[in-house]
């Protein structure tokens, strides 16, 4: 869907909470805290904009962050978990204002990381903003997934395929999906106006998900690394322009 410049309007200002909800979660990042006390430092930037979680009791989901650290891939709920020094943890958030939505999503590591934990962060932000450079107008949805696999799995890492991102606006997650991977056909063309969340999830070994019997939790099947980063973004007359960038 294209959205109107009042609609974007919107858009931008839902994304701006949640890139402080990056900023403000980040800071607080470090051995010891728990990812309870990382949701209500998100909740707290959502309550101070006037702003309303798009993800708390989604489907039921209990909080306003998801979680997800070392080999949990998304959807982690925040509760007793404590980070420790050499963890990796992705956070999601999201926010609503007026009704329009904004979703982006990072990886940070917790202390000192291992090489390979420092790699695979490196290299997911790197694949989502070689997806980004391809949301020009004109171009065609999938060439996303196909910038995202290449940068990933480039690196000798793989791309989750069951979970993607997605167009947003009045709802968080509308039709169609972005996959991170080139799903064969090039998909819609991309016009100016139009909105989408791109997420890779790249995991350091297999592809292959794991669902927790808590039913959010993702893990990669082989107990691996995953990281997670994400942001959404406009198709512009004059290119791409991210909305959850502080
Ligand atoms: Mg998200
Ligand atoms: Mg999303």
């Amino acid at each position: 869907m294209r959205r109107s410049s009042d609609e974007l309007a919107k858009m931008r200002k839902a994304g701006k909470v949640v890139a402080e909800m990056h900023e403000a979660t980040r800071a607080a990042i470090r051995p010891g805290i728990t990812t309870r006390e990382l949701n209500a430092i998100a909740a707290e930037v959502i309550e101070k904009r006037g702003a309303r979680s798009n993800f708390l009791n989604y489907h039921g989901f209990p909080a306003v962050i998801c979680t997800s650290p070392n080999d949990m891939i998304v959807h982690g709920i925040p509760g007793d978990y404590v980070l420790e020094e050499g963890d990796i943890i992705s956070i999601d958030c999201g926010a609503i204002i007026e009704g329009y939505h904004g979703d982006a999503a990072y990886t940070a590591g917790v202390g000192q990381i291992s090489p390979t934990a420092q790699k695979l962060i490196e290299v997911t932000e790197r694949s989502l903003w070689a997806g980004i450079e391809q949301m020009t107008k004109g171009n065609r949805l999938n060439e996303i997934g196909r910038a995202v696999q290449k940068v990933a799995e480039g690196a000798g890492f793989s791309v989750v395929r069951e979970y993607v991102g997605h167009a947003i606006g009045t709802a968080m997650h509308e039709s169609p999906q972005v996959t991170n991977y080139w799903p064969g056909v090039p998909g819609p063309t991309l016009k100016t106006g139009m909105v989408f969340a791109v997420e890779p999830m790249v995991n350091v070994g297999s592809p292959e998900t794991f669902l927790m019997d808590d039913g959010w939790s993702v893990m990669t099947a082989d107990g691996e690394l995953s990281a997670h980063f994400e942001h959404t973004i406009a198709i512009t007359d004059n290119g791409p322009e991210v909305f959850t960038l502080a």
